[in-house]
């Protein structure tokens, strides 16, 4: 909490600072890209990699997960993947860590603080067995110190400005991530359509995805959790897909897991069978009918 609480702190002294005395231009790319980077290893790495296994990553693309995924202090990749795959296996019941039914600032950032700290191991055998992963839960703190803020300051050192290095790509970038992740459990969990299911409180939320990403498509991924996609239309804001997809065209990603268009299309169906959406009621006409669900694109 204190941790919380002072990365918050510093992040807003980085934007008094940055009015008062300036704001470089290097200073404020790195910024951005560390955000990106960082963001990245949490979408594309902790979320659909190792908790949800929806590709296969080569070794370079793995360390560099782990390291700029520990940068963003969100625990180590085992257990974020612990507490996530407990998150969708019990969505919405006492045991999700993040039960949206407990309200919005509970699955905001209120779990961080009151949920017992350990988090059950036996869900991921699989990625105890991968060395690196074991090795980044064991380091994860002085690795996140180093990648997350030592690294920073000493790139803007290159060109004098160390210190806002420091505030700007260390502690704002790393608060902006807090309340980017924190968001996917509690506002897409709330705001939002459901077109896939309405068994879970997970929805749909374009201005989730629009800072996270692309993660805001949480319907479709509670859905379907293998699919390395959450935004599954090829207009979709999902940079997490788009960079993926590069990485397969590199070679340092594969096997990139994705649901067949009639399983989309029966999920649709049955939610607007069960529920019209009266906006195609009013037009006399299903979008499944219309083949609206039934060409997902190849993104
Ligand atoms: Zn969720
Ligand atoms: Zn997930």
């Amino acid at each position: 909490m204190i941790f919380l609480a002072a990365v918050h702190d510093l992040a807003v002294a980085a934007v008094v600072r940055a009015c008062v005395v300036g704001l470089p231009g290097p200073t404020a790319a790195l910024a951005a890209g560390w955000f990106v980077l960082c963001g990245l290893s949490i979408t594309g790495g902790y979320h659909r990699l190792f908790a949800h296994r929806s590709y296969r990553a080569a070794l370079p693309l793995r360390l560099f997960y782990l390291l700029f995924g520990a940068a963003s202090f969100q625990n180590s990749a085992l257990r974020w993947s612990a507490d996530h795959r407990t998150h969708h296996r019990y969505t919405d019941r006492d045991e999700d860590p993040y039960d949206a039914r407990r309200g919005f600032w509970w699955s905001h950032v209120g779990w961080v603080f009151f949920r017992t700290p350990e988090p059950d191991f036996r869900n991921v055998a699989d990625l105890r067995a991968d060395f690196w992963v074991r090795l980044q839960d064991r380091l994860y703190i002085p690795v996140g110190l180093l990648v997350g803020f030592a690294l920073p300051a000493l790139i803007a050192a290159g060109w004098g400005d160390a210190l806002g290095g420091l505030l700007l790509a260390g502690f704002l970038r790393l608060a902006l991530q807090y309340q980017a992740t924190f968001s996917i459990n509690s506002l897409a969990h709330r705001v939002g359509r459901q077109p896939y299911s309405t068994r879970t409180s997970a929805r749909d939320s374009a201005l989730a995805a629009l800072i996270t990403l692309g993660e805001g498509y949480h319907n479709f991924h509670h859905r379907f959790p293998a699919d390395y996609r959450n935004g599954v239309r090829f207009y979709h804001f999902d940079p997490t897909k788009w960079w993926l997809w590069t990485m397969s065209l590199l070679g340092l990603a594969r096997d990139l897991r994705r649901t067949p268009p009639e399983a989309i299309l029966r999920a649709r169906r049955s939610v607007e069978q069960a529920a019209p959406d009266p906006r195609y009621l009013a037009r006399g006409q299903s979008s499944v009918r219309n083949g609206e669900a039934g060409s997902p694109s190849l993104l």
